[in-house]
């Protein structure tokens, strides 16, 4: 018999099995594919399957095509105790409504119960849209591990982001919540952002927002190596890193915008940690954070900045970043 419990000896490797026997699916549906992965409640995926998104099939088809793929998963791990689904817009996430995703071509798709209509057996399906599960899987398997208090900025064609404050995920009132990239901080004079406004945080850290700038100054520069015909945000940082002046120009006004970023999160927030995500981050990472953490603590209190720590999110398959919404919600559910 155990000395701490009423276990027979030996039966606490069991429970860690059990433990380990519990599976959920992930699902990150983006503009191209949709990527499904089994995942156990360590962490380790079991098996993944890539569909094409087909974003010009209509909705009804797309749906058939995700569930028959959940049933035969569904099938084959009969311990599938939920699924996570990650999709790129606004969720009404109780209702489990996809409100607007522009690039699957997606309003108002009631999601999560078309889906349950075509499943063999009915479970919980949790639908989130793509940042706050960026944040979510950080939070059970990245960097914000054991993080209470935690901002991450998704950074790659466009800006997002998400917070988690006292182990919770921070939610609006109109499910539109962090979204700071379209804050307009050079409203009259700055490039025009797709939104309409001037200004954007993204105009200046963002994908769209390197080869606006690029592309606004390049005239200024007629020796930079970044070709007019092919402004990229790859040429711009591949041009970064042999010191060309127009790209170093470029990068340097995305540092000092993602510092300024980072300061307002910080005082608003008062996080341990801000992740900075997406693909971009990882491009430019090296290039820009001194700047940034130099801007940032120009625009914080000492007590704010010195509690924060900036870091690179971890690479992690998102579909495997969805499943931990199934982990999340349940302790959510507990929690309230
Ligand atoms: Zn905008």
């Amino acid at each position: 018999m155990c000395l701490l419990c009423t276990m027979a000896a030996g039966e606490h490797g069991s429970l860690r099995k059990n433990m380990a026997d519990r599976l959920t699916i992930g699902l990150d549906i983006g503009a191209t594919k949709m990527a499904f992965a089994v995942v156990d409640v360590a962490g380790t995926v079991l098996d993944e399957t890539v569909l094409p998104t087909l974003s010009t099939q209509p909705y009804a088809q797309t749906v058939e095509r995700i569930a028959a793929q959940l049933n035969t998963y569904l099938a084959e791990y009969p311990l599938i105790e939920g699924i996570g689904i990650g999709v790129p817009g606004p969720i009404n996430r109780e209702a489990g409504v996809v409100l607007n995703a522009v690039n699957l071509g997606w309003q108002n798709c009631p999601l999560r119960d078309d889906l349950l209509a075509h499943l063999t057996r009915t479970l919980p399906v949790y639908i989130e849209n793509d940042v706050n599960v960026g944040l979510i899987s950080e939070y059970f398997y990245g960097k914000a591990k054991d993080m209470t208090h935690c901002v991450y900025l998704a950074i790659g064609t466009g800006l997002g982001g998400a917070v988690i404050i006292n182990d919770q995920l921070m939610r609006g009132a109109t499910y539109m919540e962090m979204e700071i990239g379209h804050y307009a901080i050079d409203p009259v004079n700055g490039r025009q952002c797709t939104c309409g406004q001037r200004g954007c945080v993204e105009m200046s850290i963002s994908g769209k927002g390197l080869v606006s700038n690029a592309t606004a100054h390049h005239a200024d520069y007629p020796d930079t190596l970044i070709p007019v015909d092919d402004i990229t945000t790859y040429a711009i940082i591949e041009a970064a890193r042999h010191d060309d002046e127009l790209a170093t120009f470029v990068i340097d006004e995305a540092a000092e915008v993602l510092g300024q970023l980072c300061a307002w999160c910080t005082m608003i927030f008062n996080p341990n940690l801000i992740v900075l995500g997406g693909g971009l981050s990882h491009g430019i990472y090296d290039l820009v954070i001194e700047k940034t953490r130099a801007e940032m603590r120009k625009h914080c209190l000492p007590q704010s900045y010195d509690a924060v720590s900036i870091e690179l999110s971890h690479s992690i398959n998102a579909a495997m970043g969805a499943s931990a919404l199934v982990w999340y919600f349940q302790k959510e559910s507990q929690l309230s």
